[in-house]
């Protein structure tokens, strides 16, 4: 019997990451990139020693450059590198077409950066490893591009486990050996755990996940407050984060509420404008777009109703329009009279602009 818990958790979940992805880009399309050292981001000799490194390939990692290093000290350590400065626009179109085949897989899909995601495909009767490899495949046939892939049952150990073998691998950790895994891992590797608390770690001893899982959960709150729980729960190789659909799962949204019961349509119309006023500056300030517009209301009687509407196309963020929408609700639900307590507007079934929102920081 395992001397500690480990919960139970048939879920199947993936962690795919381009190997690379800028560089390999560029490699594929000009073939010569392929034998010399190359740094994606700007020749520091033709911009005054600045730039920075978004992503370098495998050749140019060997002589020690890293992302987010600068150009200068990456051309130091790299004297003979060649320097392709970053194409943007090529790499989100490349992403689009990754994320088509994503969505041949599953409709849950997070996407953590242009070439990184988090896939559940529980709902798949196929083995985890299985969709792996069909999903690489996939990925090879319409970009001609490599990515490795970790298959768990949770987003934490997916993710390690497409760091374990990069590039062009598949790491597979599975039930029945995620809690030796997750023992030999070197404490750096354990999420969150920056700096600071490698020195804390240093300080108590502690180097590999199994050291980590000899600390009782007090003992990790006390040295790390509430982060302590979570290192608790990932020396167990437990972890119930779900993959976050942006899609389905966030929403936008406004409330008001009355002191003094409202009973006039005007009233109600004028707050339904107030509050899509200041969805429509949340949803444009954060580039994004709802196809589903949530109607709540609540009465003198704590009555709460909600009514929505869903459209295959994103609704047009314009005030007025979303206000007389919300308005033809309420008239529906309140014929006669009514006093108000609550009114509140809100947009989920919420997505990006476009893949231009997603992070271009993280660049591995
Ligand atoms: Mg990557």
């Amino acid at each position: 019997m395992a001397e500690f818990l480990q919960a139970v958790d048939d879920r199947k979940i993936l962690h795919v990451d381009l190997d690379a992805f800028y560089a390999q880009v560029e490699m594929r399309d000009n073939p010569a990139l392929k034998k010399v050292p190359l740094i994606i981001g700007r020749d520091p000799d033709l911009h005054h020693g600045h730039g920075v490194v978004a992503t370098a390939n495998y050749i140019a990692r060997k002589a020690g450059v890293h992302s987010a290093m600068g150009s200068s000290e990456a051309k130091r350590l790299c004297p003979n590198a060649v320097f392709v400065a970053p194409d943007f626009d090529k790499y989100r179109s490349v992403s689009a077409q990754i994320h088509e085949v994503f969505a041949e897989f599953t409709d849950k899909v997070e996407p953590v950066a242009l070439d990184e995601a988090y896939l559940d495909v529980s709902q798949s009767p196929m083995a985890g490893a299985t969709l792996a490899a069909e999903l690489r495949h996939r990925i090879w046939q319409e970009t001609k591009l490599t990515c490795s892939v970790g298959v768990s049952y949770n987003k934490v150990l997916a993710k390690l486990g497409s760091e374990h073998h990069k590039p062009n691998g598949v790491t597979v950790i599975g039930a029945d050996v995620a809690l030796d895994f997750v023992a030999a891992l070197p404490i750096k590797d354990f999420r969150g755990v920056g700096k600071k608390s490698q020195e804390k770690f240093e300080k108590l001893g502690i180097k590999t996940g199994a050291d980590l899982r000899a600390l009782s959960q007090d003992e990790l709150r006390v040295h790390f407050g509430s982060f302590g729980d979570q290192l608790y729960w990932q020396a167990r190789a437990t972890h119930f984060g779900q993959v976050k659909d942006h899609r389905i799962r966030q929403s936008v949204g406004k409330e008001g509420t009355f002191e003094f019961p409202l009973h006039d349509r005007s009233a109600v119309l004028a707050t339904f404008k107030d509050l899509a006023t200041k969805v429509v500056a949340n949803m444009e300030a954060k580039h994004l777009v709802g196809r589903t517009l949530n109607i709540k209301v609540r009465d003198d009687d704590f009555n709460t109703l909600t009514r929505s509407i869903t459209q295959a196309n994103p609704f047009q963020l314009n005030p007025d329009f979303l206000a007389r929408k919300a308005q033809s609700i309420f008239d529906d639900l309140y014929p006669d009279d009514f006093a108000i307590r609550l009114l509140g507007l809100t947009f989920s079934n919420v997505s990006p602009q476009a893949f231009q929102s997603l992070s271009l920081f993280d660049y591995d």
